[in-house]
C-alpha cells in the first residue's frame, strides 16, 4: 500500500513530503494507523549522514504511537482498534547470543525502524508516516492509562528516550539511596530525570546553561549544576554513583570521571560523530566504569511503559505539523526544544 510521509533526499536537503510503500501485512504483521512520531536527534545525525551514508530517500522517525488498523492471521497479540507503539527496532534475528537472551536490541542482525535492511532485502522507512506494517513481536502496547488526548502524544518519546534511560538504570540498580547525575537535559535527558525521581533515586542535572534549572527541579531532579562555570565539576568530586551521558556532542570526559564516587559507572547513551577521550588515570582512580547503553528489550520497553503509566510520567512536548519539521531541526540542534517535538502524523 502507499501511504504519506516526509522524507530526506540528501544530506543537507531538507526533509519533504514523500509517498511511500508498505508492505502488505504478513501473517505475522499489523499495520498501524500512525497518529504520533517524536522527533529524536538520531534522527538528525542520521539523516544528514553523520553516522555515516545513508541511502535517501529516507524517512527517519522511532518513536511511533497509532493505531492497528488491520492484522496478519498469524497475529495473536494484538487486534484492530488497539493503541501500540514502536521505538527503534522492528525486526531481529532471532538466533543470535543476544536474541537468545532476550537482548534483542543487541541482535548482530537487528533491523533498525529506518534505514536498515529489512529481512525481505528492501530499506526499512520511518514514522514520519501515515501508516506502518511491523512484526507483531516488534510492537508494544500503550497502557490505557496514557491514552487520553493530552497524554498519548506526549507518550510517544517513550518508545524511545524513556527506554534509552529506563533500561541502565535498571540494569545498574538505580533506586532509593543512589546519587544519579544526567548530563545534558534534552528530550532523552529531560525523561531520564523523571524516570530516575519516580525509582527514588537523589538526582542532579548536569546542563550546559543555567536556562533549565526550573524545569529540572519540576521534573523531580533535587539538584542543578550549570557545566558552563569552570566551577561546577571540581566541585562534585566522588559526588555520584552513576552518570548517564545524553549529551549529542563531545565532552571531556575525565572532568566527568572524578566526579564520579570509587565503583561508579559512567554510562554513555549520546552518540557524537566524535570517539570518547579517555585518560586512562581517571578510570584507574576510584576503579571507575565507562559503559555505553543502546535502548532496551521488547519486554524492557513494556516495562518501562507500564512503569511510566503507573507514575504517570510522559515527556514534556511541543506538539507540531510536518512543515515545521526542518524548523524544528534547527531548534533541537540549537537546545531550545522543550523538550521533546512531536509530530501530528495527519499532517504527513
Ligand atoms: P537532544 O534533545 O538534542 O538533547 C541533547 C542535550 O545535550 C541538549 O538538550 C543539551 O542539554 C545537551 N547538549 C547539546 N549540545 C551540547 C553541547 N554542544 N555541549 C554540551 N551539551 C550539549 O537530543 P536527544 O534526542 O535527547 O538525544 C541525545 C543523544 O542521544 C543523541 O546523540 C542521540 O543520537 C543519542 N541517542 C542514543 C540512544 C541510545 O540508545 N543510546 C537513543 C536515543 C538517542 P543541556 O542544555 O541540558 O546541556
Ligand atoms: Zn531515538
Amino acid at each position: 500500500m502507499q501511504t504519506r510521509a516526509y522524507a530526506a533526499t540528501a544530506s543537507d536537503a531538507p526533509l519533504a513530503p514523500a509517498t511511500l510503500e508498505r508492505r502488505e501485512p504478513g501473517p505475522h504483521d499489523v499495520l498501524i494507523e500512525i497518529t504520533y512520531a517524536g522527533i529524536c536527534h538520531s534522527d538528525i545525525h542520521t539523516v544528514r549522514g553523520e553516522w555515516g551514508q545513508v541511502d535517501y530517500p529516507l524517512t527517519p522517525g522511532h518513536e511511533i504511537i497509532g493505531t492497528v488498523t488491520q492484522v496478519g492471521e498469524q497475529v495473536s497479540r494484538y487486534h484492530v482498534g488497539d493503541v501500540v507503539g514502536v521505538g527503534c527496532m522492528v525486526n531481529s534475528c532471532r538466533m543470535c547470543p543476544s536474541c537468545q537472551i532476550g537482548q534483542e536490541q543487541y541482535c548482530t542482525s537487528v533491523v533498525w525502524t529506518y534505514g536498515s535492511t529489512d529481512r525481505d532485502d528492501t530499506m526499512t522507512q520511518g514514522g514520519y508516516s501515515r501508516h506502518v506494517v511491523v512484526n507483531e513481536d516488534f510492537v508494544v502496547s500503550i497502557p490505557a492509562a496514557l491514552h487520553s488526548p493530552d497524554l498519548l502524544p506526549a507518550a510517544t518519546p517513550l518508545l524511545c528516550a524513556g527506554i534509552t534511560l529506563y533500561s541502565p538504570m535498571r540494569y545498574w540498580n538505580v533506586g532509593p539511596g543512589t546519587n544519579v547525575a544526567i548530563v545534558g537535559m534534552g528530550g532523552l535527558g529531560h525523561v531520564g530525570v523523571r524516570i530516575a525521581s519516580a525509582m527514588g533515586a537523589h538526582v542532579t542535572v548536569l546542563s550546559h546553561s543555567h536556562d533549565k534549572y526550573d524545569d529540572a527541579v519540576t521534573f523531580g531532579a533535587h539538584r542543578f549544576a550549570a557545566t558552563s562555570d569552570p566551577e561546577t565539576l571540581p566541585k562534585l568530586q566522588q559526588e555520584f554513583d552513576i552518570i548517564l551521558n545524553t549529551v549529542s556532542a563531545a565532552l571531556d570526559l575525565s572532568a566527568y570521571l572524578a566526579t564520579l564516587r570509587p565503583n561508579g559507572v559512567f554510562v554513555e547513551l549520546g552518540l557524537p560523530q566524535q570517539p570518547l577521550n579517555i585518560p586512562a588515570f581517571s578510570l584507574t582512580g576510584g576503579r571507575k566504569a565507562v559503559a555505553g547503553s543502546g535502548i532496551g528489550s521488547i519486554a524492557e520497553t513494556q516495562q518501562m511503559l507500564d512503569f511510566c503509566a503507573h507514575h504517570g510520567i510522559t515527556a514534556q512536548i511541543e506538539l507540531i505539523t510536518a512543515e515545521q519539521i526542518n524548523d524544528t531541526y534547527e531548534r533541537v540542534i540549537n537546545s531550545t526544544v522543550r523538550y521533546r517535538a512531536v509530530i501530528d502524523a495527519t499532517t504527513f
